[in-house]
């Protein structure tokens, strides 16, 4: 079902609906025990119908005025969206306005413990599913994602801050997990091998049990989405943690699991910040934890996690470097450095945050790239002008700032000054707004190049060589991506081959991979060995452990072989 971007104000009539035709089928459940089979369709029925109509409780406005009444959002538990019993609530806000959206709560520990048993106990079913069966929900949910871009995008851009535009590509990059998750039926093929005559030995996956993501704030819908198809498709549960900032899009994904069929249980969703994360850690029955976050909490997680027993994959921060060399497509290069630096705010972890400029001649260029960053509209993310929107909350807006100030200290350069910039709308005076910000004549050792800003500032540092700038890239201690402009084919070559950053474009800024490959950030951008990368091959093996298994069908007669106690050899 595709709801208008307005679908707010249909939502109380569709509950209500829900509510009387709900109250209808049970008060016919009131029947004589003679009845139970009939009680029992009824029954199906009522839960079909929930399943159909049930509505996350989130605000969908394609605004950003002041909601009247916000509602309060809630857990997901056996496919069922409920009411937290809380007294810890975490308000969220509007980052372009500050107006409050929804409160969202620090789930209670009956209901951590209750999205663990649901999980559990729909586990063994699901996992019996056959793979045609949850490759069908695959290509459901796939659609229904589609069906819903706009409604999601909203979401995010109420919540998250940026553009629809850009909303709806946080969307579309989870939207191919999905859909790549559909050829399951080919990517999880095991392997097999006559050993020996009449013995066989096979391998092949099985899903790990009831595992569990912890989201970050700034792709609410694609990085639930790295985690939601392919944890599901290969038969595991999964609990689901959202951001405390922004939940509402991984609400309305688990509304759409409902209806693509997912059974209660499989995907369950719970809130909060530190304390359900250390829930998570220590919860015997999770057995592999996916995190996307920052350094200090990724590294903790990973940590204890793993010291739990528990499987970990962990992609942390980033500094992305792009090397600019004299014989680049120029225009190209300055468009793309543009809205790979200032695009989401720089709010992105594949961001491209730093420039190495090599040789006097590309840092002339730098005017030319502030005119184009000046150019770049902050706005409300619901305005057709907007290019970037506000940052995430008040207090990043001031590290940020702080951060800027910090390289000015230490004798760099603003050519460009984003700070105290806002959109002219009072409407958005409250907004956690900075807006595009160049720092030139950057050295490795200042604090604005050795910390992840994670804001729409670019650092720009100065080379003479193609060997220098190479160096200096390596000698960053992050390795999520780095990219170079050139227009020669043995320098791009040198680049790659030399460039230890783990996703390299080549005049292109973004290198995020497709899902039919792996996201493959390294270094300091990945907690532990870089193992356990996200979707991918690599994605599904992490999502499931090998079973091996020989075994031994004798031509003759199984009943006429003699015992053997010597150990086999299988020769
Ligand atoms: P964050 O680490 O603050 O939060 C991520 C998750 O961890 C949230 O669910 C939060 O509740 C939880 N968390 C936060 N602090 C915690 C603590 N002390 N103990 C336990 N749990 C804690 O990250 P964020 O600000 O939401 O996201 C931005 C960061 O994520 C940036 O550093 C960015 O580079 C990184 N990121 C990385 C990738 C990648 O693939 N490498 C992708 C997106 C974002």
């Amino acid at each position: 079902m595709s709801l208008p971007r307005n679908a707010l104000r249909s939502i109380p009539a569709l509950t209500a609906r829900r509510t009387l035709t709900t109250r209808v089928l049970a008060s016919s459940l009131r029947m004589s025990p003679t009845q139970n089979i009939a009680k029992r369709r009824l029954h199906a029925t009522i839960q079909q119908f929930q399943a159909a109509t049930a509505v996350a409780p989130t605000t969908t406005q394609a605004s950003h005025e002041k909601i009247a009444s916000p509602a309060d959002t809630t857990n997901f538990i056996d496919n069922q969206f409920e009411a937290s019993q809380t007294s810890q609530w975490i308000d969220l806000h509007d980052p372009a306005t500050n107006n409050l959206v929804t409160r969202v709560p620090q789930s209670t520990d009956a209901e951590l413990r209750a999205a663990v048993e649901s999980a559990q106990k729909a586990f063994p079913a699901w996992k019996a599913t056959s793979i045609m069966h949850r490759q069908q929900v695959m290509f459901k949910l796939t659609a229904l994602i589609r069906e819903n871009m706009d409604r999601l995008a909203n979401s995010i851009t109420i919540e998250q801050g940026k553009t629809f535009a850009d909303a709806k590509g946080d969307v579309l990059r989870g939207l191919q997990v999905c859909e790549t998750a559909c050829g399951i039926t080919t990517q999880f093929t095991g392997e097999v091998i006559e050993v020996a005559k009449d013995m066989e030995t096979r391998s092949y996956r099985e899903p790990l049990g009831v595992t569990a993501a912890i989201c970050p704030f700034n792709f609410p819908a694609m990085i639930p989405l790295w985690s939601i198809p392919l944890a599901t498709v290969t038969g595991n549960t999964l609990i689901l943690k959202p951001s405390e900032r922004d939940p509402g899009a991984a609400m309305i994904l688990a509304e759409l699991c409902v209806k693509a069929g997912i059974p209660p249980g499989v995907v369950n969703i719970v809130h909060g910040s530190a304390k359900t994360v250390d829930f998570i850690l220590d919860e015997p029955a999770i057995k592999a934890i996916s995190f996307v976050g920052s350094n200090k909490a990724g590294e903790y997680i990973y940590t204890r996690g793993s010291a739990n027993g528990k499987r970990v994959q962990a992609n942390l921060g980033a500094k992305n470097h792009a090397a600019v060399l004299p014989d680049c497509n120029k225009n190209h290069a300055l468009n793309a450095i543009a809205g790979a630096a200032f695009g989401a705010a720089g709010q992105r972890c594949m961001a491209l945050s730093t420039l190495v400029l090599v040789g006097k001649e590309t840092q002339q260029w730098m005017p030319e790239l502030a005119e184009r960053a000046k150019n770049l509209t902050i706005n409300g993310g619901f305005e057709a002008d907007a290019d970037l929107g506000p940052l995430i909350s008040p207090q990043s807006k001031k590290r940020v700032e702080d951060l800027i100030a910090s390289a000015e200290q230490e004798g760099a350069t603003i050519l460009l000054d984003g700070r105290g910039q806002k959109p002219s709308d009072p409407k958005y005076s409250e907004g956690n707004w900075v807006g595009p910000t160049i720092i030139t004549n950057v050295k490795p050792h200042m604090k604005c190049y050795t910390e992840e800003i994670f804001g729409p500032v670019l650092v720009c540092l100065n080379v003479e060589t193609t060997e220098e700038a190479i160096e200096l890239i390596n000698a960053n201690e992050y390795g999520n991506g780095a990219s170079v402009f050139t227009r020669s084919g043995p320098t791009a070559s040198l680049f790659q081959h030399t460039l230890e950053a783990g996703q390299i474009g080549i005049n292109a800024p973004i290198p995020v991979p497709l899902p039919m490959f792996s996201f493959t950030g390294n270094k300091k951008s990945v907690a532990g060995t870089g193992m356990a990368n996200f979707y991918g091959k690599d994605g599904i093996r992490f999502y499931t452990q090998w079973k091996t298994v020989t075994s031994l069908w004798r031509a003759e007669d199984a009943l006429a072989t003699q015992k053997e106690t010597s150990m086999p050899t299988q020769s």
